[in-house]
């Protein structure tokens, strides 16, 4: 009585635990969100109010001003993202919405100078500076969150292949108390391969493979029954194979779509995942490797580029900008990431949707 007592209040714990961490993320997300908005709010009125021949606003002040705005940015930032990826870790938007609040942030410089008019000053080129750097570190932040949501799925998908309630055969199967799990095995290399079955199963003594002949202990009944009624198997694969039911009123496609909702062939999609998932990380970072030169110049073009407009839309405000190395490599690898979380979900599709 008093284990369960125990494990009880240890449950209460937990749970009065994650209550207590979610109402913190709801306050930072909360208080971040309020921070955000109103200092950069202050941050673009002071450039219009700067702006503004009558009020006679100092400059300096207005720069000094911005400089405080700008910390009160960061820290809105930082509270947003901590309160963001806490509340809604695991969402497919998240990753999306952060960068695009960052690009939002970075790119002000480009769309705020025509509704000033194209009027630019020191405290204007201060507020700007302060905007985009905070567009950095809410770039560099959701790109972390981003790569740590990428590391935690695959692990998810490594370790569970995709969602049993998708399955419809062998639904809520056991894996077998003598389980093998042979890496790409074969059928009845596999832990759901039950042994009463194995051993009267014409595919197990044929040493073939239950989704390429598509009939199988978890779809098709005759192969159930014979196990049941033990009917003998002769060891011989050919002859074994000749014992293979065949089911002539389903289409090729109609067995296929059995296989994909079978917990026999998902766990094959999961070994094969296993294999594919290190195969394209690694050909990524090779074709990455390969073309650093390439795609540093291009980086640099780009940056070059934005900088031009900027340069355009500010009437010079911003000076000339030549990016450092650092900046470059950043921006880079924020692309790679992206580039990379993208191939994973393409290959997650393939794998477990299209079930290739
Ligand atoms: S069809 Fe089923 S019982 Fe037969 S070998 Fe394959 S997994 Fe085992
Ligand atoms: S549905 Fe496909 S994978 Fe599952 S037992 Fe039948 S043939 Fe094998």
């Amino acid at each position: 009585m008093s284990a369960s007592r125990g494990f009880g209040s240890n449950r209460d714990l937990s749970d009065a635990f994650q209550e207590f961490l979610t109402a913190c993320a709801k306050t930072a997300l909360t208080l971040g969100l309020l921070c955000t908005v109103v200092s950069a709010a202050l941050l673009v009125f002071t450039c219009f109010r700067v702006n503004d021949p009558n009020a006679h606003a100092s400059i300096a002040d207005a720069a000094a001003n911005s400089k405080i705005f700008g910390k009160i940015l960061l820290a809105g930032i930082l509270g947003v993202t901590a309160g963001s990826t806490f509340l809604f870790w695991g969402e497919e938007v998240l990753g999306v919405l952060q960068l695009l609040g960052a690009a939002a942030l970075f790119f002000a410089p480009l769309y705020l100078p025509s509704a000033l008019g194209g009027a630019s000053n020191d405290a204007t080129k201060v507020a700007f500076g302060e905007l985009q750097s905070a567009g950095v570190v809410f770039g560099v932040l959701a790109v972390l969150v981003l790569a740590a949501e990428i590391v935690s799925h695959v692990r998810s998908r490594v370790a569970h292949g995709s969602k049993s309630d998708q399955l419809k055969y062998g639904k809520g199967i056991k894996e077998e108390a003598d389980r093998q799990n042979v890496f790409m095995g074969k059928c009845w290399q596999l832990p759901y391969c039950r042994r009463f079955v194995r051993l009267r199963c014409p595919i197990y003594h044929s040493k073939r493979t239950c989704w390429k002949e598509q009939v199988g202990c978890m779809c098709e009944e005759k192969v159930i029954q014979d196990a049941m009624e033990n009917r003998p198997i002769p060891k011989d694969e050919l002859l074994a194979a000749k014992l293979i039911p065949h089911n002539h009123k389903l289409t090729f496609e109609q067995k296929r779509d059995r296989c994909k909702q079978c917990v026999i062939y998902n766990e094959h999609q999961r070994h094969k995942y296993k294999l594919a998932m290190p195969i394209t990380l690694g050909v990524m970072i090779l074709l990455f490797a390969f073309t650093h030169s390439l795609l540093y110049g291009e980086t640099t073009f780009l940056t070059e580029k934005i900088n031009r407009v900027v340069q355009v839309g500010t009437l010079g405000a911003l000076g000339q900008y030549q990016p450092p190395p650092f900046f470059v490599e950043m921006l880079l690898f924020v692309f790679f990431v992206v580039v990379l979380t993208y191939a994973m979900k393409v290959l997650e599709f393939l794998i477990f949707k299209l079930k290739v």
